[in-house]
């Protein structure tokens, strides 16, 4: 995930003079329909604006670092996120985004119609919300298991420390996500390891997997890992299971895909490395019509919200060997395309790839019994 540091020193609350001592971190939801970092730090960084102020915003990409909290090991610039001022001065504060189209009913409440789509961006924003706490806990020197230190707008609320919101678990509820996991993740992410999340390898360059402290990076894009192993002598990379796929110059294990049903980055990289496309983990061009109806591609996927017309070689590809008619192989991952890979795969041809998905399910299965 990418950090991002700019300041929101506009914003009416802002002061680097408070100064406070980290004892904890607090995980916010925003509860509105905005899924980007940036409208949040436009809104907020005005003069006018002293409602809140938050050490951060995490979205499906990236976090940005809006409060300065990761200069000084043990302490921090004060904000304002639980109407609290005794928790203000002992915690930090991260508020998550969420999916652009949920749309809420009343207080917490929000229309399940397109659950799916809130679950997939609530799983991206987890996973970089594990990846952000596990630095923070490192930094600060902080036990992300211990009572106390790691907790949601709503926890803090049942402990008399905040104000009366249901944030985070009103969508992890719904998500198969929730604190007590989380708290375990950040901490294994402080060891090096993935959460325990759809849709993600990640590929640790080693001396040896029980080595953890050895590890001098960790990728999605398996390519990268490789190439830093290959700079360093006795360096192997390994998958998420702790399974050796490349050492010495050499693939020592095929990378296997999570079986997930979930279309992301490294499903493309197996895919393309399967069908002989450009191996660059991303589906290109395709139309943006088709991703909310598609909860299930997940991720690394290039989306215009028009057609341009170009398709992607994979795709194309794909279409190719699912055996639709040379005229409609357009590297389009629309209803058509779908069902003819469901077809292929042997699962129900709706047309939709759901989350999970049934037929990517299948579909990363045979990627992994290729050569
Ligand atoms: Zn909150």
């Amino acid at each position: 995930m990418e950090i991002r540091t700019n300041y929101m020193t506009k914003n009416g609350l802002y002061d680097p003079n408070k100064i406070i001592n980290v004892q904890g971190i607090i995980l916010h939801s925003v509860g509105c329909a905005v899924d980007k970092a940036e409208t949040w730090w436009d809104r907020w960084n005005k003069a006018s604006y002293k409602s809140a102020l938050v050490h951060g915003f995490i979205d499906a990409e990236k976090t940005v670092i809006a409060v300065p909290c990761m200069e000084q090991k043990g302490k921090a610039q004060k904000a304002y996120h639980v109407a609290n001022d005794s928790t203000h001065n002992k915690y930090l504060g991260f508020e998550m985004c969420e999916y652009g189209g949920i749309k809420y009913t009343s207080g917490a409440n929000w229309d399940k119609s397109n659950k799916a789509q809130v679950i997939a961006y609530a799983h991206k924003t987890y996973k970089n919300a594990v990846e952000l706490f596990a630095r923070l806990c490192d930094f600060h020197g902080l036990d992300p298991e211990k009572d106390g230190v790691i907790l949601s707008h709503h926890e803090a609320h049942l402990r008399g420390m905040a104000s009366g919101h249901a944030d985070v678990e009103h969508i992890w509820n719904y998500a198969d996500l929730s604190m007590a996991q989380f708290r375990k993740d950040v901490k294994a992410a402080m060891g090096g390891a993935a959460p325990t999340l759809p849709g993600v390898q990640m590929y640790r360059v080693r001396k040896s997997w029980s080595d953890v402290s050895s590890q001098i990076g960790a990728f999605e894009n398996l390519d990268y890992a490789k190439a830093l192993a290959d700079k360093n002598k006795g360096f192997t990379v390994y998958d998420s299971n702790g399974r050796a796929v490349y050492a010495n110059g050499t693939a020592v294990g095929k990378p296997q895909l999570k079986e997930d049903g979930s279309w992301g980055r490294n499903t493309t990289l197996r895919l393309q490395e399967i069908f002989n496309t450009t191996r660059d983990g991303v589906v290109s061009n395709q139309w943006a019509m088709y991703k909310a109806r598609n909860p299930g591609l997940y991720d690394g996927w290039e989306w215009h919200s028009v057609p341009n017309g170009q398709g992607s070689e994979l795709i194309t590809a794909m279409q190719q060997w699912a055996g639709m008619a040379a005229s409609d192989c357009d590297g389009e991952i629309g209803p058509a395309t779908i069902k003819a890979i469901q077809r292929k795969m042997g699962t129900t041809q709706d047309g939709k790839f759901s989350y999970p998905s049934g037929c990517i399910k299948a579909l990363q299965r045979w990627a992994n019994a290729q050569a």
